[in-house]
């Protein structure tokens, strides 16, 4: 007998409908003679009409509140799937993070787990129940309802299937697969059969969303093979485990997109020691997060530079008085401020051994007329900001380029 965990995303359960067939589907994987914990998310678009309603109430509202809110998206689902698992002649049980317990640090609205207790989910299934849990939730030390940041019931599914031990952890959701990139983007994606984890965790981090980047970090530390596979057919999908030699012959595994960032550039700062280190130690202590950074010398002008940064565009409203305090100490001459941008990066394990990727990168783009405002690099990944309107235009262009859109396995 295995223990299953079943975790079941937004479109999965986005109708009565859908709930019905998650419940068919827990009920056939419990008959099969495994004991089954399904965590589950709020019904497609229900976490941003709730989100949007707090925001109707009050311009910047409370983080705690917004928690309590939020949560209750997971929480419908929960007792929802539950009827459903009982409507269907089965035998099932909601849990909320509190009930659970998923103890997380206070950090509200990207709260991290810090442990779970398996107590109470092994008492219900060994009850021939399903313990149905409520994803995205946790609760801190003094009692209040946290949430693990967008996308946070796969971090739930992960972590629950590491504490207790779980001998699969599968994240259903409306695609087959992790494809070579967003297949609604780019017709020609193709399903990937397995990815490591670590180019799952920077595909996730460079906009990926169908695996949040938390859940991914977890599987990787704590072994967990995750299997991402569509909730509306049996087809198997992708197994994101542990590195193999075969997949460090992929040079280029896939191509991420990110629209979440907004560009500053600050022109004409002083150019001399300690500088930069002013400016970027104001962002950090405001807990600002920068992503790319360029510094160049200013046109024309020998004793001043200018510095180029990405920053979430959630965090501009709230950082532009302190980047335009500090640019002002700073000498800056101007500050200009562009959302209108777009993070594309290609991520392989086989750059590690390939020299000249970059170019390749570099050249696809330029071939396509696209221009290139800010570059970043590691190991295994490189990343080029351009204007948002060329998304489509570079992602399919580096897919193709990459030779992503070829049928590997008619060769
Ligand atoms: P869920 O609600 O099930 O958690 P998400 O919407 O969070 O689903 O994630 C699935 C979506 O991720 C897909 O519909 C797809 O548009 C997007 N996506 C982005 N990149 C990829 C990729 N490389 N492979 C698969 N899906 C991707
Ligand atoms: N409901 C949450 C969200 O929309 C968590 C999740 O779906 O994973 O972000
Ligand atoms: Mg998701």
């Amino acid at each position: 007998m295995a223990l299953v965990v079943q975790k079941f995303g937004g479109t999965s359960v986005g109708s009565v409908e859908r709930i019905r067939n998650v419940a068919k589907r827990a009920i056939a994987t419990q008959k099969e003679g495994n004991d089954v914990v399904v965590i589950v998310s709020a019904m497609s678009g229900e976490t941003n009409r709730l989100l949007k309603l707090a925001h109707e109430v009050i311009a910047i509202p409370e983080a705690r509140e917004m928690d309590v809110i939020a949560a209750t998206g997971e929480q419908v689902t929960s007792a929802l799937l539950s009827l459903a698992i009982h409507a269907e002649g089965g035998q099932a049980r909601s849990l909320l993070g509190h009930q659970v317990k998923i103890l997380t640090d206070g950090a509200f609205s990207k709260a991290r787990i810090k442990t779970i207790e398996g107590s109470k989910i092994f008492s219900t299934v060994k009850k021939g129940q399903i313990a149905v849990v409520a994803g995205f939730q946790g609760v801190d030390e003094h009692g209040d309802i946290t949430t693990l940041g967008r996308g946070g019931s796969d971090t739930t599914a992960v972590a629950v299937a590491a504490a207790i031990g779980a001998d699969a952890c599968e994240i259903y959701t409306d695609v087959d697969g992790v494809y070579t990139t967003d297949p609604n983007v780019c017709p020609s994606a193709r399903k990937i059969s397995k990815i490591s984890y670590e180019e799952m965790l920077e595909l996730a981090s460079l906009g990926a969303k169908v695996l949040q980047i938390r859940s991914v970090e977890i599987a990787m530390k704590y072994g967990v093979p995750v299997h991402v596979r569509s909730s509306f057919n049996d087809s198997p999908g992708t197994w994101v485990t542990g590195e193999d030699k075969s997949l460090e012959d992929v040079v280029v595994a896939g191509v991420a997109y990110d629209k979440s960032e907004a560009r500053v550039n600050v022109i004409g700062l002083h150019d001399k020691p300690g500088v930069v280190a002013d400016l970027f130690s104001s962002l950090a202590e405001k807990n600002v997060s920068v992503d790319m950074i360029i510094q160049n010398a200013t046109t024309g002008a020998s004793d001043r530079a200018d510095v180029t940064f990405t920053l979430a565009t959630t965090d501009l409203v709230r950082a532009k008085p302190f980047i335009e305090e500090v640019g002002k100490r700073l000498g800056a001459q101007e500050i200009r401020y562009d959302q209108d941008v777009v993070k594309v990066s290609i991520v392989g394990l086989g750059m590690r051994s390939h020299a000249g990727i970059a170019a390749r990168m570099f050249r696809i783009l330029a071939a396509e007329n696209i221009n290139i405002q800010a570059i970043s690099t590691s190991e295994i990944k490189v990343s080029c900001l351009v204007h948002e309107k060329y998304t489509e235009l570079a992602v399919r262009a580096l897919h193709d380029g990459f030779g992503l859109s070829e049928d590997k396995s008619a060769k």
